[in-house]
């Protein structure tokens, strides 16, 4: 479904995975579980674009509900894989880039264990490594924004001309609204919620979370 011109979130898949779209390319960011590569190829094909023109894959971070895909995606696009250093190691080893605690909600909990185990195929490491306030060719620039917290690597991306905020899971989306990372996947609450300033500060329009619903008219709407 077409968030604004040219950005889409693809269905079907488990969090979030959006797609920007170019004449000169496509660039998708995160790859879902394991298993979700055909939805993301359909939804590709549904636009009349072929897997070839996927240029980019960027990665918020290493977690499994992010990167199951990854290698399914890769190998059938050719598109290069961007992430931080730091999750990119977590990606070559098939591991998450910090410990899950125990705890909290169990179903979530199970059933990321579960992918965890199911999670045979490695996405392997990134082949271009991201860093702080560097700027992509994409819609005009995506400027990388260092988000850690949720994960000691995480990454946000803002398209500036858009208004379009990508958060990863450092804020994610439920019925009341935008919400901090949760606590039990957090890796560090205070780097989160000096993270959510950083964000706050950008003046995005739209936020596209990790998890949840798009929420437009996103000023002020951000998590104390
Ligand atoms: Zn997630």
């Amino acid at each position: 479904m077409e968030i604004v011109k040219n950005i889409y979130q693809i269905p079907g898949v488990f969090a979030n995975c959006y797609l920007i779209v170019e004449p000169e390319g496509l660039t998708l960011i995160d790859a879902g579980i394991p298993g979700n590569g055909k939805k993301i190829l359909q939804y590709i094909d549904s636009l009349g674009r072929s897997p070839h023109d996927l240029k980019r894959i960027l990665i918020t971070h290493a977690d499994m509900d992010h990167v199951g895909s990854v290698s399914t995606v890769k190998k059938a696009t050719g598109a290069r894989v961007y992430s931080s250093a730091v999750e990119s190691q977590a990606m070559a080893e098939g591991r998450s880039s910090r410990p899950v605690k125990a705890g909290g909600n169990p179903l979530r909990r199970i059933l990321f264990l579960m992918v965890g185990r199911f999670f045979s195929a490695k996405p392997g490491p990134a082949d271009e490594l991201l860093t702080d306030g560097q700027m992509l060719p994409i819609m005009g620039g995506l400027k990388v924004v260092e988000t850690i917290g949720h994960t000691p690597g995480h990454l946000s991306f803002y398209l500036s001309a858009a208004g379009v905020l990508f958060t990863g899971d450092s804020i994610v989306a439920d019925e009341k609204g935008l919400q901090r990372s949760r606590p039990n996947f957090t890796w560090d609450a205070a780097k989160v919620g000096e993270a959510v300033l950083r964000q706050a500060a950008l003046g995005a329009r739209i936020v596209c979370p990790g998890h949840g619903p798009v929420v437009k008219d996103a000023a002020g709407k951000f998590p104390a």
